[in-house]
């Protein structure tokens, strides 16, 4: 049983000064623990003086050694790979390396609604952090997604977080109990971390089911191979509630005949008209069904679910519109960083070959087979941008009728407006990360809108 006495005095050393990291090292300070911050680049300005107003101690540009093996316990950021020299030395110590959401929930008696899966994690925690916020409840917004969930239980209250969790974090996560724990989908990705292997990425995220009760909720979306079949092996006490396109034994969420989008709990039977949902395609109903599933199970009103559902309004870099130009539509989705969520986004476009596709970036160990199928019934034609082509070239050669090799984003564009003609869709939905060309994926996006907008838009009305 945790005793916070146990942890008073303690050496905390927290590795990484971004915001998870300066969260716990405030947190850590509060609860009256020796905090020691270090960062192996450069820290923000705006943390270096959020830790100088709490008298915590930092340093950046470098890890001391010496003074980290010191520690009780350390909080590792989750961008921080469990390989670099510095875990390693730190776990053959036997010090326990924790992520900031585990050291958090230690202090927060608040009810934790977990959102984990390969894609849908953002759009799903802030459709249900919309939901439950417009109903009026307290509640916070934490994970990959918003604020360090260690900043607000230091210095907020809130009675419930909608955390996203990504499998980075959940693999230092031991103790931490969810109340209820939604998976939306494993398909491959960040297999670079997880030496390849599908198995220790589907069991890192398997963690969020850790310490379950009977209390506690499991909402996961039932026609996911990876997940049903790993269901089958391990054993969870939780009330499970799994959702579907079409109703199917055990459905708790799906879309009836009338198609209505029914969501049905012990407590709350709701339908609405499918159409009344604010986000359109197959993978936002999805993640409309977890969401609306999570505030059925928080007793929130069924009108209030209704509205929020209907009023939401997107996430950007998500299968977000730019404009239309000279009749061609462009839309920004550079948060698609794998090859299943380009699959959803091209799931979604009109069902005639009418679609530019800019694909390209930091490759993850991509199988580009998954979306072939759609690429050869919508995809008109594919730019690839990036530093290195050469997968993408060698794959799709002969499989579409136009591919066009650039290496920039003014040049994907370019490439983009010659190959597109009137009632063409071009879409940004790369299937890589953005590392090679853009600092991350926000910038990738902002640099296609930019360019997008800067084209001097003749017609942009019809969304
Ligand atoms: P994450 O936070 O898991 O990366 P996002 O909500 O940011 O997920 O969406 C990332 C990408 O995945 C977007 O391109 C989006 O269109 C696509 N996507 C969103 N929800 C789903 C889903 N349920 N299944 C598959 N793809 C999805």
């Amino acid at each position: 049983m945790y005793n916070p006495d146990d942890y008073k005095r303690r050496r905390l050393v927290v590795l990484g000064g971004g915001e998870s990291g300066v969260g716990a090292a405030i947190l850590g300070k509060q609860q009256g623990m020796e905090v020691f911050l270090s960062d192996s680049g450069t820290i923000a300005p705006r943390y270096r003086e959020m830790l100088d107003s709490e008298n915590i101690e930092w340093e950046q540009g470098t890890h001391t050694m010496e003074r980290i093996l010191q520690a009780d316990e350390v909080v590792k950021s989750p961008g921080i790979a469990p390989t670099l020299p510095v875990i390693k030395a730190i776990t053959e110590k036997n010090i326990p390396v924790i992520s900031e959401i585990e050291f958090a929930g230690r202090y927060t008696d608040a009810k934790m609604v977990c959102i984990t899966g390969s894609n849908g994690k953002t759009t799903t925690t802030l459709l249900t952090y919309h939901i439950l916020k417009d109903a009026g409840l307290n509640v916070g917004l934490a994970g990959n997604v918003g604020r360090s969930l260690a900043l607000q239980v230091a210095r907020e209250h809130h009675d419930v977080y909608v955390i996203e969790l990504s499998s980075f974090q959940l693999e230092n996560m031991y103790e931490f109990k969810a109340n209820i724990a939604v998976m939306l989908n494993i398909t491959p990705d960040h297999l670079d971390r997880y030496d390849y292997k599908m198995q220790n990425y589907v069991n890192a995220k398997f963690r969020i089911l850790n310490n379950l009760t009977p209390e506690d909720a499991f909402i996961f979306w039932q026609d996911d191979p990876v997940i049903t079949a790993q269901l089958a092996h391990i054993a969870t006490e939780a009330r499970l509630y799994p959702f579907a396109e079409h109703e199917e034994k055990l459905s708790h969420a799906y879309v009836d005949g009338d198609d209505e989008v029914v969501f049905d709990t012990s407590d709350t039977s709701l339908k609405m008209p499918r159409t009344d949902l604010s986000l359109n395609g197959l993978h936002n109903l999805y993640n409309s069904m977890a969401a609306g599933l999570s505030a059925c199970l928080l007793d929130i009103r069924k009108e209030d679910i209704r509205k929020a559902l209907s009023n939401f309004e997107g996430v950007e870099h998500r299968l977000e519109y730019v404009a239309t130009i000279d009749g061609v539509r462009y839309i920004n989705d550079s948060k698609a960083t794998n090859v299943n969520s380009c699959w959803y986004a091209l799931e979604s476009m009109p069902k005639s070959k009418s679609v530019v596709l800019i694909l390209g970036g930091k490759d993850k160990g991509n199988d580009y087979s998954e979306i072939l199928p759609l690429v050869e019934s919508k995809v008109k034609a594919i730019v690839a941008m990036g530093l290195h082509n050469e997968k993408i070239l060698e794959f799709f050669n002969g499989k579409v009728d136009k591919i066009a090799d650039t290496h920039s984003l003014a040049e994907a564009v370019e490439a983009c407006r010659s190959l597109a003609a009137d009632g063409d869709t071009v879409l940004l939905s790369p299937c890589c990360a953005s590392f090679d060309l853009f600092k991350s994926y926000e910038d990738r996006g902002e640099q296609f809108k930019a360019a997008v907008m800067a084209m001097n838009p003749t017609d942009n009305s019809n969304k």
